[in-house]
C-alpha cells in the first residue's frame, strides 16, 4: 500500500514509529507536512497539492493533527476523504474529539460511565450549578485546555464560585466536574485500534498532584484492565467515530469513568511503558480496512 502520514514533523516519534512498522511490513511511506499542504478544490477532481506538485493517490492516510492546527489539519483530512483516501480517523471524528463538552454529551447519550459535569456561559445561579454536580471539591476545566494546564481543583464551594467567576470574567469556557476523589491522582491511558485495546497504561501524577499527565511529571506503568474497563474504552472510541485513539480512564468507585478521547495519541509513553508494538497495531488495521469492511463511523 502506498500510506500518508500527515505530520508537521517526521522526527516526533510516532511519527518515526508509524513509518518504521509500515516499511517493515513493506508499505510505501510519505511524510506530508499538513500547513504546507493546499488545496484543490475543484468540482469533481479533489487533489492536495504540495510543493508544486499535486500529491499522488494514497491508499490511506494517517492524520497526527495538534491542537493547535485542527482547523486546517481537518480540512487537509477531509480533502484527501474527498479523493476517496482511507482516512484511519475521520476528519469529522477527529472535530469532534477536539470539543471536550460535544465528546462528553456524545458519550453520555451512549450510556458510557462519565464524571458528573456542568457548563456554563453565563449561570445565573453558580451555586446552583455547584451543587448540581455535586458540590465540593470539583475540577473546574478550560474547555481549550490540553496537558492539564486549564484544569483547577476547587476545595471548598467558596474556592470554586471564586474561580468560576473569574474564568466567566475572562469569557472562557468551562467544564465544572465531580472530583474523583480515589482515582488517586492516577488515570489510565487505554490505546483502541479498530475496537480493540492494544495498550494499556496507568499514569500517576507526581506528589502532590491531582493531575496525571506526564507533561505534568506524572509517571507511566503497564496496567491490567477489568473487562468493564475495556469495554468502556471500546464503546468510547466507537461513540467518537475513532479508529485509532486513546481513552483516558478515572478509576472511580462507580467503575470506569471517561475522561477524554484523544485523536492523536502520543506513541511514545504507551510503547515505552509496555514494550508493545502499538505502531504496528495500527498499520495491520489498515491493511484489513484497505477494502473498507470494519471501519467505525460515530455520529454527531
Ligand atoms: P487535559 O486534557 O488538559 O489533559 P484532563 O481533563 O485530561 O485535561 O485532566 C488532566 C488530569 O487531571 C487527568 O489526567 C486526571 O489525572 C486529572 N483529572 C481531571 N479531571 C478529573 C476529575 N474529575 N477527577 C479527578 N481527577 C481528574
Ligand atoms: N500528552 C500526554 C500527557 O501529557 C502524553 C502523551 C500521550 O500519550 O498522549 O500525559
Amino acid at each position: 500500500m502506498k500510506i500518508g502520514i500527515l505530520s508537521r514533523n517526521e522526527n516526533l516519534y510516532s511519527t518515526r514509529r508509524l513509518k518504521e512498522a509500515a516499511e517493515q511490513r513493506g508499505h510505501e511511506i510519505d511524510i506530508i507536512d499538513t500547513l504546507h499542504c493546499y488545496m484543490d478544490i475543484t468540482s469533481s477532481r479533489p487533489a492536495v497539492r504540495y510543493h508544486g506538485q499535486e500529491l499522488p493517490k494514497y491508499d490511506a492516510i494517517i492524520p497526527r493533527i495538534g491542537a493547535s492546527i485542527t482547523y486546517y489539519g481537518t480540512a487537509v483530512a477531509r480533502q484527501f476523504e474527498m479523493m476517496g483516501t482511507f482516512n484511519i480517523n475521520e476528519s469529522v471524528a477527529i472535530s469532534r474529539s477536539r470539543d471536550k463538552l460535544r465528546s462528553l454529551q456524545l458519550l453520555s447519550r451512549k450510556g458510557i460511565g462519565l464524571p458528573r459535569t456542568g457548563f456554563a456561559s453565563k449561570p445565573d445561579n453558580v451555586k446552583d450549578l455547584i451543587k448540581n454536580v455535586g458540590g465540593a471539591p470539583l475540577v473546574i476545566k478550560l474547555l481549550e485546555g490540553t496537558q492539564g494546564i486549564g484544569v483547577v481543583l476547587a476545595d471548598t464551594a467558596k474556592a470554586a464560585e471564586s474561580i468560576i467567576e473569574a474564568f466567566m470574567g475572562l469569557k472562557a469556557n468551562i467544564l465544572i466536574q465531580e472530583f474523583v476523589k480515589e482515582a488517586g491522582g492516577a488515570d489510565i491511558r487505554c490505546l483502541v485500534v479498530g475496537g480493540r485495546v492494544v495498550a494499556a497504561m496507568k499514569r500517576q501524577g507526581a506528589e502532590g498532584e491531582f493531575r496525571s499527565n506526564l507533561h505534568r511529571g506524572g509517571t507511566a506503568e503497564v496496567v491490567k484492565l477489568s473487562k468493564e474497563e475495556r469495554a468502556t474504552a471500546v464503546n468510547a472510541a466507537k461513540a467518537m467515530g475513532l479508529n485509532f485513539c486513546g481513552v483516558d480512564l478515572l478509576r472511580s468507585h462507580n467503575g470506569p469513568m471517561v475522561m477524554e478521547v484523544n485523536s492523536s495519541p502520543g506513541l511514545e509513553g504507551i510503547e515505552t511503558a509496555t514494550g508493545l508494538d502499538v505502531a504496528g497495531r495500527v498499520i495491520e488495521f489498515i491493511e484489513k480496512n484497505n477494502n473498507g469492511s470494519t471501519r467505525t463511523r460515530g455520529q454527531g
